[in-house]
């Protein structure tokens, strides 16, 4: 089982059951408390879906798009940060779900063409406007399309990088 599916795992069932010689729940939350705050809650979220962990990341993200689109409003900072955790927690292709290829049975045997074999959903700025309730027939403001993209990237960052440092609190590598 992959360390994101075992940290699932754990998490949901609550079993955090001590052990010298097996590696166990607790070791695994244990080393998420070394991770960075934000990249620690997006784990957390994206496993469990917990309201506390979103607005944990929501405060921490919606203080990033201040400190990058000045002037903003913390009130539309935390909706464009809202809209953007919104993107990062679907930001599988539904078309191959998130793998990037076509398969046909067992075998691989193409690219995705929706995804462009990236894996990753593109949102569209309607949507974009949509999910910051902005005016469908005007376009998405220079600097809040300039902060969208940084902040979604920053969320995939904090969570691999959070993934990576349990990594290496449980395995040393
Ligand atoms: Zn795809």
């Amino acid at each position: 089982m992959a360390l994101a599916e075992r940290l699932a795992a754990t998490l949901a069932q609550g079993a955090l059951t001590q052990s010298d010689t097996v590696e166990s729940g607790t070791d695994r939350v244990g080393a998420l408390a070394f991770s960075g705050r934000l990249g620690a809650a997006l784990v957390r979220l994206r496993m469990k879906a917990d309201a506390a962990d979103g607005k944990t990341a929501l405060v921490i993200l919606a203080r990033r798009v201040q400190r990058q689109a000045r002037g903003t409003t913390y009130t539309f900072a935390k909706r464009i940060a809202g809209a953007a955790l919104a993107e990062w927690m679907h930001s599988h292709c539904k078309t191959c779900d998130g793998s990037g290829s076509v398969v046909s049975g067992a075998k691989v045997v193409g690219c995705c063409q929706t995804c462009n074999g990236t894996g990753t959903r593109r949102f569209t700025d309607g949507e974009r406007r949509r999910a910051l309730g902005l005016d469908a027939d005007k376009p998405v403001p220079r600097r809040v399309a300039a902060v969208y993209d940084p902040i979604v990237g920053d969320c995939e960052t904090a969570y691999r990088d959070a993934l990576r440092r349990v990594r290496y609190q449980l395995h040393g590598d």
